[in-house]
């Protein structure tokens, strides 16, 4: 249903190097690109056939005003909010490893994965540990048959 959605970029994510630059879904805000283009994957980055995009001053207000209720408008950088504002105009799933653009996009609604293609298509894998022994199990259960304590679940990356 719906439109595919648009993966918007942002530094960190490329930087990272778990991002495949080749896929034809990402958007690069012109920003971050001009910021890459100083550094060694400039070259990475010519050959690869990218989007970019630059955000509505519209939704760059937005996404300002947005950060300072949040309280990380100051340790943001212009490109950080041109990422941020791409992805409200757009209606995009920023892919980012900051945590900062990361608050800010929880705040706005908006979809945010980290670390490139890896963390998009991997699914959380859940496993269940006892809280008793520590004894880990792969499907849900409630108590641990070992030892009688409680089993939580938690996620292995
Ligand atoms: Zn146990």
């Amino acid at each position: 249903m719906g439109e595919k959605k648009k993966y918007i970029i942002d530094t960190s994510a490329i930087l990272s190097g778990k991002l495949n630059i080749w896929e034809n879904d990402y958007i690069y805000p012109d920003s971050v690109i001009k910021e890459i283009r100083s550094g060694s994957l400039e070259k990475i980055l010519e050959v690869a056939d990218i989007k970019t995009c630059s955000p509505d001053p519209e939704y760059i207000k937005m996404a300002g005003e947005a950060a300072l209720k949040t309280g990380d408008y100051h340790v943001l950088s212009s490109t950080d909010i041109d990422v941020i504002a791409l992805a409200i105009e757009l209606n995009g799933i920023i892919i980012t490893d900051d945590y900062a653009i990361q608050n800010v996009a929880r705040y706005c609604g908006i979809e945010y994965t980290e670390g490139g293609i890896s963390g998009i298509k991997k699914n959380i894998i859940w496993k269940y540990r006892c809280t008793g022994c520590h004894k880990i199990y792969n499907e849900y259960r409630k108590i641990c048959p070992v030892c009688g304590h409680e089993v939580k679940r938690y996620s292995k990356k």
